[in-house]
C-alpha cells in the first residue's frame, strides 16, 4: 500500500482526498518508481481544483511531473537503484501522476537525473525549468543573442518565468520582467531582472505594430500580452510562446511577421524527445545557483491541495515542491 492524492470525479466538482492506494491499482508501465519528490505546476493546480479540463480519465493521481529511485523495472534502460526524472508525456493527465509514494511509467519516458544533481534539486527545476529552459534554447537558436536588446518575461513571479528570468541572467542577456505582482520586484530583481514592468502595461488591444523594445521574449501568459509583445518586438526578433496564464486568444495581425521578420517559437515540453530533455537537464544543471533547490516551498501531498488554490490566486511565487 502507499499513499497517493486521489482526484475523483463528482458530478462537476473534483475531489481530492489523500488515500491509500494498492501497489496492484499501478498496472500502466513498466518501471516502478518511489516518488521523492513531485512538483506544482499550473496544471497540477487546474486538475487537483478543478479549475481547468487537464484530467482525461478518473479517478486520477495527479502531479505531471517527479523524481524518484527506481524500485523495479521491466525496461532495459533502466535499473533498480537508478534516479530518474519525468516530465509530460499526459502523466498526471491520462496517465497517474507524480503527487504519491510510487508511481510506475514506461521506461522510455524517464531521463537520468544528470550528475550528481538531486531528486530535490530536479524538482525544485521540474517542468517549470525544463519549459524555461527549453524557451532559452528556442531563443538561441532563432539567432537571438545577448546585446542585442532586452529579453520580455512574462509571468515572472511564477515557476516558468522565475527560472527564465535566472535563466536568461546567466545567459548573459538583459531581462525585462512582467508581473502582475510589483511587491515581488526587488526579488525579480536579485534572480536578474534589470527593469520591473506592471502587468498592466500589457493588458490592453495593442495596435499592428508598435515601437521595437524587445530583442525576444519568454511568454508564460498568452492572450493579449502576448499579442502585445508581438506589436512591440524589434525587427527580427523572436517570441517564444509558451503558456497561457492569461488566455488562449490570441488576436493579433501579420504585419510584425511580414514587415519585421519576428519569429513566433510554440514551446512543448510534454512529448519532446528524449535527446532534447538530456540535453536542457545537462544544461539546466550547470545553470541554476547552488542552493537553488533551498528558496522552494516543500509541502505533503496534504498541504498540497490547498497549495493549489493558493498557486491559482497567486499567493505562491517561484517554485512549489512536493514530497509524498
Ligand atoms: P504559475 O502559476 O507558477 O505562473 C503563472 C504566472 O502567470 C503567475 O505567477 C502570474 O505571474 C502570471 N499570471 C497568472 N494569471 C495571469 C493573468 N490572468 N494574466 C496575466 N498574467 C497572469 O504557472 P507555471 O509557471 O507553472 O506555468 C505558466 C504557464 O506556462 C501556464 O500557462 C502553463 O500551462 C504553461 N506551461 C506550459 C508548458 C509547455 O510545455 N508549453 C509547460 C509548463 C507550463 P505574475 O504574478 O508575476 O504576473
Amino acid at each position: 500500500m502507499f499513499n497517493a492524492l486521489l482526484l475523483e470525479q463528482s458530478g462537476k466538482d473534483t475531489l481530492a482526498r489523500v488515500q491509500r492506494l494498492n501497489e496492484n491499482q499501478l498496472t500502466q508501465g513498466d518501471v516502478l518508481v518511489r516518488v521523492d519528490y513531485s512538483s506544482l505546476n499550473y496544471k497540477d493546480a487546474l486538475a487537483i481544483t478543478g479549475k481547468g479540463k487537464i484530467v482525461r480519465q478518473w479517478p486520477m493521481v495527479p502531479g505531471i511531473d517527479f523524481a524518484g529511485t527506481v524500485l523495479t523495472s521491466d525496461h532495459p534502460d533502466h535499473s533498480i537503484g537508478d534516479e530518474v526524472i519525468l516530465t509530460g508525456w499526459g502523466v498526471g493527465e491520462q496517465h497517474w501522476g507524480g503527487m504519491a509514494e510510487k508511481a510506475c511509467v514506461k521506461g522510455e519516458w524517464l531521463v537520468p537525473l544528470p550528475g550528481t544533481m538531486s531528486a530535490k534539486r530536479a524538482m525544485a527545476i521540474g517542468t517549470a525549468g525544463l519549459t524555461a529552459m527549453l524557451s532559452l534554447m528556442a531563443l538561441e537558436h532563432a539567432g537571438i543573442k545577448p546585446g542585442q536588446g532586452p529579453i520580455l518575461v512574462t509571468g515572472a513571479t511564477g515557476g516558468v518565468g522565475s527560472v527564465a528570468v535566472r535563466l536568461l541572467a546567466k545567459a548573459g542577456f538583459e531581462v525585462h520582467a512582467e508581473t502582475g505582482r510589483r511587491q515581488h520586484s526587488d526579488w525579480l530583481k536579485e534572480l536578474g531582472a534589470s527593469e520591473v514592468i506592471e502587468r498592466a502595461e500589457f493588458d490592453k488591444e495593442p495596435a499592428a505594430l508598435e515601437s521595437q523594445r524587445w530583442a525576444g521574449a519568454i511568454d508564460a501568459v498568452g492572450g493579449r500580452t502576448l499579442a502585445r509583445i508581438l506589436s512591440q518586438t524589434k525587427m527580427h526578433g523572436a517570441v517564444a510562446a509558451c503558456g497561457l496564464a492569461g488566455g488562449v486568444a490570441l488576436n493579433t495581425t501579420v504585419m510584425p511577421f511580414i514587415l519585421r521578420g519576428v519569429q513566433l517559437l510554440g514551446i512543448d515540453s510534454v512529448y519532446i524527445s528524449k535527446e532534447q530533455r538530456i540535453n536542457a537537464w545537462q544544461r539546466l544543471q550547470i545553470s541554476l545557483p547552488q542552493d537553488f533547490e533551498e528558496q522552494s516551498t516543500v509541502y505533503t501531498l496534504e498541504q498540497s491541495i490547498t497549495a493549489a488554490h493558493d498557486l491559482l490566486n497567486g499567493k505562491l511565487k517561484g517554485r512549489a515542491l512536493i514530497q509524498p
